[in-house]
């Protein structure tokens, strides 16, 4: 499959493909930016990757290169092959409108979900009822209480996470569109996707 570069506008989405064996680089271009990842696999779009699972398997919610991220049927779907940040989130469900409303009272505000659906909706995938992806440089902590905070990034201009594709995948990214609070630090910034 052919080489890929795109850069994801600051609140938007991009869909792509990536084939068996593939890399697959995220950048987080100004820093501080999370990106929402979902993989499918591309003959089998009822198999995709499962944070979950991938918890499960791993016994753990942080990755380190070498590490495999599962599918909801308990298949390697990526694997970690090199990471300059470190810190992603495992456990929250993509944004959506919903949330907005809920805890910022904005209505039609911009969101993963729909960047994600939109985006996966070119390759002729339906809207998901949820959206549970892998969120590059989101930095959510638990506190001992059972307590969750979105803090700020701690991904730096030009910080990036290799993946390898370990089955022929559609794949989805959004680059959050949240400036209410610290997840973003504020400022919603770009993403950049290479495939290689
Ligand atoms: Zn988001």
């Amino acid at each position: 499959m052919d080489r890929l570069e795109r850069i994801v506008p600051a609140m938007e989405g991009f869909g792509f493909r990536a084939a068996k064996g593939q890399t697959i680089r995220v950048t987080d271009v100004n820093g501080e930016q999370v990106a929402d990842f979902v993989v499918y696999r591309a003959d089998d779009p009822t198999e995709r990757i499962d944070p979950n699972v991938t918890m499960d398997a791993l016994h753990k919610m942080k990755v380190v290169p070498g590490d495999i991220l599962y599918s909801n049927k308990y298949q390697p779907i990526l694997t970690v092959l090199k990471d300059d940040c470190g810190v992603h989130d495992f456990i929250n469900a993509a944004c959506r409108r919903e949330m907005y409303e809920l805890l910022y009272d904005k209505k039609e505000h911009p969101s993963c979900h729909d960047n994600l659906s939109l985006a996966l909706a070119e390759f002729g995938l339906s809207e998901p009822d949820q959206h549970y992806p892998f969120n590059l440089f989101m930095n959510t902590v638990i506190g001992p209480d059972g307590s969750i905070t979105v803090k700020r990034p701690v991904s730096r201009a030009g910080d990036s996470i290799e993946l390898r594709a370990e089955m022929d995948l559609i794949c989805a990214i959004s680059a959050c569109p949240c400036s209410e609070s610290e997840c973003n630090g504020y400022v919603c910034t770009p993403i950049r996707v290479e495939v290689y």
